[in-house]
């Protein structure tokens, strides 16, 4: 029987911490929008970026530039600005060749989610993408992990890993759906994963390391 893999995208497969700034930056110097509003969008979409933020912006500051045309910009910004490494790129390709199950489980916005993932490639490397806009479930339900188990035909989740940077959403989702967990930590005390690594490649080493008793 095939293993059952799941990763996070944001700040696991992907950059976007680092990304992010720089992006939000250029967005506003080519769009000639001050700072004021480059410090609102830093702030608001902190953590995630959806299209209803850019309303929001519009709203706030009285922008005459439509919505779509924002989110547009900004997504197109994104997904060129994250990177995934070679090594985790070889890395899923790896893990599928020796009989591993490979779906992301991602909380975001459809379309941004997805033009990062075709951008890096990561959507050749994967066997199914799952993201919350799409679904209507948000980590750390643990709906989301039975969805993207559906989705791979691995109902019940047997065996299963999730691997994520997230304590709550990642971690403790994971495990709360019956998962193992490999971390990839910030550092934070009292986090409960099977595994803590310092990046993506490191959780792939990792899996591929595991004999199939233990897997
Ligand atoms: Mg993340």
């Amino acid at each position: 029987m095939k293993r059952l893999a799941f990763f996070d995208l944001d700040d696991t497969l992907v950059d976007r911490g680092q990304a992010f700034g720089e992006c939000v930056r250029t967005f506003c110097s080519d769009l000639g929008f001050d700072e004021d509003v480059e410090q609102w969008l830093l702030g608001a979409m902190y953590e995630r970026a959806y299209r209803s933020d850019f309303e929001k912006l519009r709203e706030r500051f009285s922008l005459t530039v439509p919505v779509g045309e924002l989110w547009q910009r900004y997504s197109r910004g994104m997904a060129d600005a994250v990177i995934s490494t070679p090594a985790v790129l070889s890395g899923l390709e790896r893990l599928r060749s020796t009989g591993w199950l490979v779906v992301v489980v991602t909380n975001g916005a459809g379309d941004i989610q997805r033009a990062k993932l075709a951008r890096t490639g990561i959507d050749k490397r994967v066997d199914a993408v799952c993201i919350s806009e799409e679904i209507g479930i948000r980590k750390p339900d643990v709906g989301i992990f039975r969805e993207a188990a559906r989705m791979v035909g691995a109902e019940g989740l047997p065996g299963g890993w999730m691997v994520g940077d997230s304590a709550q959403n990642d971690v403790a989702g994971g495990r709360a759906a019956g998962l193992r967990t490999i971390w990839l930590s910030d550092g934070s005390d009292g986090v409960e994963a099977d595994h803590v690594v310092s990046n993506a490649a490191e959780a792939i080493d990792l899996l591929l390391g595991l004999d199939g008793a233990h897997a």
